[in-house]
């Protein structure tokens, strides 16, 4: 156990590190929080002070921190064949869990992230259409990489980064949540092939889609013959086992998944129709090694992920762990609305699931686009999540919180009248 605190552990970090971080959005001024221990939904950093975790892993770990039997199950792994670079009977058992839970699954690609992940089903979807154009929702987020990054900074149609290529940004349409539209847009460019959805709505629901949506872009994508993508890295195994499409009843082309899908542990996965995935297989080639479409990955399917991934496939399979997270989420927004309420504080707390969401600008986010609903002015951000952590309650995204399998009703009351402390400091301030 480190006795360094955590500004001198900035110092060091800084030194090394641009940032002194691994993530944008692990930045912090003056200095971010070190953390060193983590059990179920608390986590305590390198000064021992506690926090109630709202965050969970960016919402991977709905089993909650150092779940007792996925660790079992990574450490044996690690002790028996941790990785070796070849085939392996757990990566069977994973894609079977994967097949029976999502309607979508009749075949799956381990990946090693989400971002790999919606990667690779940009590229099968390109190969299966024959066209080099995507369009993807404004607002919603796929992962980092150059190809859909543009679009998931909210009402901005240029990418959120330097370095990313204008002939690249060009293949990327952004258009709104709005079905009608898009015929329209998909009418007119005959070079997409490709629609990307964060089944949620953008960033894990914080800007819902709305209601008749998927059915809608199911029936338009199969009707005009494009390739149709649920991202499903945050919904998979939170919405219900199966995510959202199994909740829903709405079945797309291909599915990208990690974070839960994995177990909690570094990974992620393609799912989807077989007559796509199969362009993955070299079997049907000639020479039996060049697949049509070509994908590689070092750690994908590493056993000692596949272990922790099967045991927690095992366990939230049944749905009743997504039914306790979508309790405890309920009375989190239950209490921060009454919360707003005792302070006379225009603001709303919602979410679907096992999220809650926090919205400034009013009581209602009814018919508000993303840029509107995301605009909270970035003092009051750092002002909140500043008070929250000085007090001991960890936010995922600083105005957003997943729940999962070990908060109870008692950490969420604690949670709760925290954040009504918090929020009467800010009013006083
Ligand atoms: N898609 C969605 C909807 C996500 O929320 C994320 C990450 N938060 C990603 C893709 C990228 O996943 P990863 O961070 O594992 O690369």
């Amino acid at each position: 156990m480190t006795h360094d605190s955590n500004a001198t552990l900035a110092a060091r970090a800084r030194a090394v590190m641009p940032g002194g971080v691994s993530h944008d959005l692990r930045f912090r001024a003056p200095h971010p929080i070190y953390f060193a221990r983590a059990k179920g939904a608390e986590k305590w950093d390198v000064e021992g002070k506690r926090y109630i975790d709202f965050k969970l892993g960016a919402a991977s770990q709905i089993l909650g921190h150092a779940h007792p039997e996925v660790a079992e199950a990574v450490s044996r792994q690690m002790f028996e064949m941790p990785y070796t670079g070849d085939c392996h009977p757990l990566e069977i058992e994973w894609a079977e869990w994967l097949c029976r839970l999502f309607p979508s699954a009749e075949r799956v690609r381990f990946t090693g992230s989400g971002t790999e992940s919606t990667m690779l089903a940009l590229r099968l979807g390109r190969a299966q259409s024959g066209r080099d154009k995507v369009l993807r929702i404004d607002g919603h987020f796929h992962g980092w990489h150059d190809l859909l990054l543009k679009g998931s900074k909210p009402g901005a149609n240029t990418p959120p980064s330097l370095g990313i290529p204008q002939a690249i940004a060009d293949l990327t349409v952004v258009a709104p949540p709005d079905v009608e539209a898009i015929a329209g847009i998909l009418a007119e460019d005959p070079r997409i092939g490709t629609v990307f959805v964060e089944v949620s709505g953008a960033n894990y629901g914080s800007v819902p889609l709305p209601d008749g949506f998927l059915p809608a872009i199911r029936a338009l994508t199969e009707d005009m013959g494009h390739v149709l993508v649920f991202d499903e890295v945050i919904t998979g195994l939170r919405w219900s086992p199966g995510g959202r499409q199994a909740r829903d009843g709405v079945v797309p082309d291909l599915t990208t998944l990690a974070k839960i899908v994995t177990g909690g542990l570094p990974g992620g996965a393609v799912v989807g129709k077989a007559e796509i995935m199969e362009l993955l297989s070299p079997a049907n080639q000639r020479d039996g090694l060049a697949p049509p479409v070509s994908h590689k990955g070092t750690f994908n399917a590493a056993p000692m992920v596949a272990a922790g991934a099967v045991k927690a496939m095992e366990i939230l399979s049944t749905g009743e762990v997504q039914a306790h997270a979508d309790e405890m989420a309920a009375r989190l927004r239950d209490g921060f609305n009454k919360v707003f309420a005792r302070h006379g504080i225009g603001a709303l707390a919602y979410g679907d699931s096992s999220t809650c969401h926090l919205y400034f600008g009013g009581t209602s986010i009814e018919g508000l686009d993303a840029a509107t609903i995301r605009r909270t002015p970035p003092v009051l951000v750092k002002g909140l999540r500043d008070a929250l952590l000085d007090r001991g309650v960890d936010f995922m995204s600083f105005t957003s919180c997943v729940t999962g399998l070990p908060h109870t009703p008692d950490l969420i009351d604690e949670a709760v009248a925290i954040f009504d402390d918090a929020i009467a400091a800010l009013i006083r301030d």
